[in-house]
């Protein structure tokens, strides 16, 4: 979002992640088997609105229920994917007396609220046996995520006679699918998954032993420890966040790497030659497996988001593709000019065309790419899920920026790609909110406008419009008022005279 690239910052502490255990839930069908998924809920702050599987954080009590076959940390991991696999999805995978679904579902309701997991074991005589979940790999989340956990993934065979169900919270939906219709949806783009989710699909689709299907599931491709090099959240959208000096609490830009075969690389941004080869190294292993770079995509010019384009382009030998508006402020020669309403189409195994849309506002070049077939959209600065999105004049324009922000809801968007935070899987809900909160803040400013006898400056303005948030933030929000109000004056809603304001 910087227009200056004032040299990396030093990368922000790691949190450490948190224990988690993780279950892939599976049962036998007439040919292959059928895997147990769930629809995480839109609003939880990690991979929300995603697919996944049973699973969830280890918690200290799940340290005090006994194991059979186990001990210590080992047999804690145990014991949460079994109380995560109860309480998500109602089985029970404990060995003793058999019982009612009736029954198990009371019990469900009483762990759930509050009753304690191991206390319900004891009481019925039951107890978790450590042959019953088999290691299926670890998977650690990627340092620049705000929530990270340290996930063991369990392969575990669905206990016979007892039904699986989703009850409503964190959880929007859940329901038994053959892995081979769980990757059609992926391919899609109607069910994001992350890498462990992914690769645990590939493995059950060809699902001939439990055996067979364990050393596959804990043998993942592109790791380095435990840390997935590919995230590819639905086929043909690869994203690879890079270090970048950005506005903060950002601290990456998402490069993404776009197609099946025929490739486009968007916003490369780390000014730093060791960052960008964390994208060439995910190119060149994508050409290992027969694809081919066509291009890099520049979605504007500022520093966080054209930073490595030299670097890259020299590396793959690629040309360099932007709007006219960014190409006369790139850092290198831009051969190909973009321009609205046309489709840059990749073929392979899933041929992908890809919309140019023109969204001004942020930066006048502005350019978001979405794909015909998904709706997905990468939409660089349009919106970021972690930090703000700054509209400085005079180039920045609140009222063209919010007009496309509008056009991008009203396609409607699928799933949105930022170049800063988290994806999500569901572009309009965020567009919807977004705009809401443009206009409370607009509103704020008007209010606090009227709120004072004379016309008066920004100095005074911004602390009043932004009592919100923290003093520190007011140097940015002092460029977003300056937008705000020049969008006021062109609506005759507020009169300027001499760096001074008033409500008109
Ligand atoms: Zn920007």
């Amino acid at each position: 979002m910087s227009e200056a690239i004032a040299g990396l910052p030093p990368p922000p502490p790691a949190k450490p992640p948190r224990e988690a255990s993780a279950v892939i839930v599976f049962r036998r069908a007439s040919d292959g088997v059928e895997v147990f998924w769930l629809e995480r809920e839109q609003r939880l702050s990690f991979a929300g609105g995603f697919f996944a599987f049973p699973g969830g954080k280890v918690d200290a009590a799940d340290a005090q229920v006994p194991v059979e076959g186990a001990t210590g940390l080992e047999a804690q991991r145990l014991v949460t994917a079994a109380r995560e696999l109860f309480e998500e999805t109602g089985l029970l995978l404990a060995r003793g007396p058999s019982m009612s679904q009736p029954t198990l579902d009371g019990l469900r309701t009483r762990v759930l609220t509050g009753g304690g997991f191991g206390a319900m074991l004891e009481a019925h005589g039951l107890v978790v046996h450590a042959a019953d979940f088999v290691e299926a790999g670890r998977w650690v989340t990627p340092p620049y995520l705000q929530h990270r956990f340290d996930a063991r993934f369990f392969l575990a065979e669905a206990p016979a006679g007892q039904q699986a169900s989703v009850w409503p919270g964190e959880l929007t939906s859940g329901e038994w699918v053959r892995p081979e219709a769980a990757l059609e949806r992926w391919a899609a783009g109607t069910a994001l998954l992350h890498p462990p989710n992914l690769h645990a699909l590939r493995v059950m689709s060809r699902f001939s032993s439990v055996a067979a299907a364990a050393a596959e599931l804990s043998a993942p491709p592109f790791c380095d420890d435990f840390i997935a090099r590919h995230l590819e959240f639905q086929r043909g959208v690869h994203v690879v966040p890079l270090l970048t000096p950005t506005l903060p609490p950002a601290t990456h830009t998402n490069a993404y790497v776009l197609g099946t075969k025929e490739l486009l690389l968007v916003d490369p941004g780390a000014p730093d030659d060791a960052e960008c080869e964390k994208l060439v190294t995910v190119v060149r292993e994508l050409m290992a497996e027969g694809c081919a770079p066509q291009a890099i995509v520049l979605t504007h010019h500022h520093g966080d988001h054209v930073g490595g384009v030299k670097y890259l382009s020299a590396q793959l030998g690629l040309p360099v593709w932007a709007h006219a508006l960014t190409a006369d402020r790139a850092p290198v020669p831009v051969s190909r000019l973009l321009n609205d309403g046309e489709v840059l189409a990749l073929d392979g195994p899933l041929p992908m065309r890809w919309r140019v849309l023109h969204t001004p506002g942020h930066a006048s070049g502005h350019l978001c790419l979405v794909d015909e077939r998904s709706s997905a959209g990468i939409v660089g600065d349009m919106v970021s899920t972690v930090s703000t999105i700054v509209i400085d004049p005079p180039e920045g324009d609140m009222a063209v920026y919010l007009r496309q922000l509008e056009r991008l809801r009203e396609l409607p968007l699928g799933a949105l790609y930022p170049a800063h935070g988290p994806v999500l899987a569901h572009g309009v809900a965020r567009l919807e909110e977004y705009l809401t909160h443009r206009a409370w803040r607009e509103a704020k400013v008007l209010e606090a406008l009227g709120s004072f006898a004379l016309p008066v400056g920004l100095d005074a303005l911004v602390p009043r419009a932004y009592d919100d948030v923290g003093a520190f933030i007011w140097p940015i929000a002092e460029r977003n008022t300056v937008a705000i109000l020049a969008k006021l004056v062109a609506e005759h809603r507020v009169i300027g005279l001499e760096g001074k304001y008033r409500v008109a």
